[in-house]
């Protein structure tokens, strides 16, 4: 029975993960070697940031784009690619969009004029930006907001008769949201890359020593990819210009308190990846271990991840608690869109739930008080399915612990949440732990329990104040603009 229980139990499970934002890529070789074949591994490293598209730009040519996964391009196609776009500079873009149109003409790097570049995060004042860019060719309906940005540098720089710096300066104070930018002119030697002043989005500086390369990326994950080492961060509101002989770094914006995006640390970025010293590895397992002290479970039997980046801060939470971990929920790594990790096709048109397939192995939880560790909760439709997975393979209790608070607003600073009204917590209840109740009976665990930003910050190894928790409290004071919501923020 156990048997056929396993062999059927084959469940098909929408994982309900938002969407991902981007992930871009610069790199400059002061040897003059051919910079294109470090984007594409780098962009390679980077694809859980974007799976709708992936664009390679060089300097005297148009960008370089193509829709789905850089693995799909096949090994002559990206042979040729790095052939006929041999160059010592170059920047790379892995997309999922957050604003604009989905196909391949909105797909970055973009390029204006003699500027291309590409962009990590949402400018969440588009419409305001697009009403006041002056002399520009394109159709604000249809553009995103990196076109508007490309445009509004390139219009900065001719009108001011400034740098890349001053354009910057002008336009941060007309950007609200979250941006990292790489680019480069055609008109001068050098890979340049910006971050927002609250570094809402994580951006670091590699070099490669035999081929004397500097790397920037949107993680570390990237420049391991492509045998760089960690040189730092760029910091919030910086730009870096790095040229063949000279490196020039300039602060152009600041901001009173930093809002590294809290996100990133529990589900977006890469486990290999470290951020502000961070490793996004050791802060998992933290995580689990804060929540082994917020919420100790003496009767649990087993711990258990859903698969896949829920799974150190679940060994985090067994270790700390005394409790055996185990992966009762595999994910089958050979379906067809196993390879996808968020559920959006990355197609125009054919935006339907991926069907990520997972496995119960119910010898795992059969007959037992499972503790199920994830790492957020947004609609709440995956978690239903999984918590009847377990009830259908015999779990006698379950307890759903989340890694991440409970996510009650939207974001906007890069980050494609559900709407408001599709987001599980959202409600009229007047409390908190009211709206998780009627979370956790919706979704059928015996208990439901949340993380919170104290103690998630604390677990990270990051001051509070420091990191951004919009999504769940609805304070929208670092993002610059009160967006118009169903609940009121705070
Ligand atoms: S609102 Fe949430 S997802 Fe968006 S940047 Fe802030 S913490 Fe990250």
């Amino acid at each position: 029975m156990l048997l056929y229980f396993l062999l059927c139990a084959l469940l098909g499970v929408g994982l309900e993960k938002v969407k991902e934002n981007c992930g871009v890529v610069g790199v400059i070789s002061r040897s003059k070697a051919n910079a294109v074949p470090l984007v594409i591994d780098a962009l390679r490293a980077l694809q859980h940031r974007g799976q709708e598209a992936w664009g390679v730009a060089v300097p005297g040519k148009n960008p370089y784009k193509k829709l789905g996964l850089v693995i799909d391009a096949g090994q002559r196609e990206l042979d040729l690619l790095t052939r006929e776009y041999n160059s010592p500079i170059a920047i790379g873009h892995v997309r999922y969009s957050t604003a604009g149109r989905k196909d391949l003409e909105s797909a970055q790097p973009l390029k204006v004029k003699d500027l291309c570049i590409a962009h990590n995060g949402t400018l969440s004042n588009i419409k305001e930006l697009s009403g006041v860019v002056g002399g520009c060719t394109f159709t604000p309906q249809h553009a995103s907001d990196t076109l508007i940005a490309a445009n509004k540098i390139v219009d900065h720089l001719r009108q001011k008769k400034g740098g890349f710096s001053k354009a910057l300066k002008v336009l941060s104070d007309e950007m609200a949201g979250s941006y990292c930018f790489t680019f480069f002119s055609d008109n001068n030697d050098a890979v340049y890359a910006a971050r927002d002043p609250r570094g809402f989005r994580p951006m670091v500086v590699g070099y490669r020593n035999n081929t004397q390369t500097y790397v920037v990326a949107s993680e570390s994950i990237a420049l391991s990819a492509v045998q760089a080492g960690l040189v730092r961060n760029l910091q919030p509101g910086e730009l870096l210009k790095i040229g063949y002989s000279e490196m020039k770094s300039e602060i152009f914006a600041t901001a009173d308190s930093h809002a590294h995006c809290s996100f990133e640390y529990t589900y977006f970025a890469h486990p290999g990846s470290v951020m502000e010293q961070i490793s996004i590895y050791e802060a998992r397992k933290r995580i689990g271990v804060g929540l082994a002290k917020k919420f100790p479970i003496p009767d649990a039997d087993v711990v258990i991840p859903v698969p896949d980046s829920a799974r150190l801060a679940a060994m985090g939470y067994a270790e700390a608690a005394g409790k055996p971990f185990d992966e009762g929920l595999l994910k089958d790594r050979y379906s067809k869109k196993g390879r996808f990790r968020s559920f959006i096709e990355p197609h125009k048109g054919d935006r339907v739930e991926i069907n990520q397939w997972i496995i119960p192995i119910v010898q795992v939880f059969e007959g037992k008080h499972v503790v199920v560790i994830d790492d957020s909760l947004v609609r709440g439709t995956s978690s239903t399915e999984i918590v009847k997975a377990l009830r259908r393979g015999g779990a006698r209790k379950i307890s759903m612990l989340i890694t991440f608070p409970p996510i009650e607003f939207p974001c906007f600073a890069g980050i494609d949440f559900p709407t408001q009204e599709e987001l599980a917590i959202f409600g009229s209840e007047a409390t908190l732990a009211e709206k998780v109740e009627r979370v956790r009976k919706t979704i059928g665990v015996d208990f439901l329990g949340y993380n919170d930003p104290k103690t998630l910050a604390e677990s990270i190894g990051m001051d509070v104040n420091s990191m951004c928790f919009t999504c769940a409290t609805g304070n929208y004071s670092a993002l610059g603009v009160t967006p118009k919501l169903t609940l009121g923020s705070s």
